[in-house]
């Protein structure tokens, strides 16, 4: 059996322009203020997941969009942010629970649920999924552990399952992969593999799949799209955009050594179904 990857998107989220992309060097306070007082709506983007198939068993990285963000009560009254700043295409059949058991696949039998990070279009599958062993950087739940700080960064810990209890990623003895120097193996064998990415958020991770074909990089959030890690764009909801920069530059390092197809949560194109590799700018 071959490693092979399939998208499955969960819903699109339609976000202000500010949210998808801001000056790295713009002092935070000023990015937080474009972002509330933006009145424009950028084009939708899609929330995806990612499926691979692996001898050892399937593994998801993320777990998408919950259908349920488009209830009254999805985000707590006391934080509008979440509906002024964003509105969502999704329905029953595309909450990830859903697509799986159409692919006849039971969450509870996944190898590994990874996820890259705990905002809410990231982690809004979770209650679709117990059962399931569920995987994150120890900094990211560290980060989103008190459910108020939590909320007010973009997750929503409320919807998690009750007591959502997930292992942290272990550290690999090995070597790193190009300029990531701690790699996290997800297989026995080494072919799936998260590494740090923080900058959107402090815990975030990457995974990187060494299928038969070719390498991919799934980024989660680290870039928002292939075209945004070329110009080393920032997204305007980081409150670490040097951080974030610093991350993109190293996809970039790693694109330079390696042949690798990028693949972001929320740019959707033909890079997997036609293996396109990424072929970096130096700037
Ligand atoms: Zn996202």
């Amino acid at each position: 059996m071959s490693i092979s990857i399939r998208i499955i998107e969960t819903g699109k989220i339609q976000c202000r322009p500010s949210m998808l992309q801001q000056p790295a060097d713009r002092p935070i306070w000023l990015r937080q203020l474009r972002v509330l007082s933006d009145r424009s709506w950028a084009e939708p983007i899609p929330v995806q997941v990612f499926l691979i198939s692996h001898p050892e068993g399937n593994i998801l990285f993320d777990t998408g969009l919950s259908p349920h963000t488009k209830d009254k009560d999805y985000f707590p009254s006391w934080m509008p942010t979440f509906r002024l700043t964003s509105r969502f295409e999704i329905d029953e059949s595309q909450g990830i629970g859903v697509q799986l058991r159409e692919k006849g696949i039971e969450p509870k039998d996944l190898k590994a649920v990874i996820v890259s990070h705990l905002h809410y279009d990231h982690s809004g599958g979770l209650p679709d999924l117990i059962g399931a062993p569920t995987f994150l950087l120890e900094g990211d739940y560290k980060a989103f552990k008190e459910p108020l700080h939590a909320t007010f960064e973009g997750a929503s810990p409320h919807q998690w399952p009750k007591n959502f209890d997930p292992s942290f990623l272990k550290a690999g003895a090995g070597a790193g992969i190009g300029p990531f120097e701690q790699i996290y193996p997800i297989t026995a064998d080494g072919k799936v593999v998260a590494v740090q990415t923080p900058g959107h958020v402090p815990g975030h991770c990457s995974l990187i799949v060494f299928a038969e074909d070719t390498t991919y990089f799934l980024t989660g959030d680290a870039t928002y799209s292939q075209e945004y890690l070329d110009r080393e764009l920032t997204d305007g909801v980081t409150e670490t955009p040097m951080q974030a920069v610093d991350t993109v530059r190293k996809i970039k390092q790693l694109a330079r050594q390696m042949p690798i197809v990028v693949l972001p949560a929320h740019d959707k194109d033909r890079r997997l179904q036609e293996r396109i590799i990424y072929n970096p700018t130096t700037l």
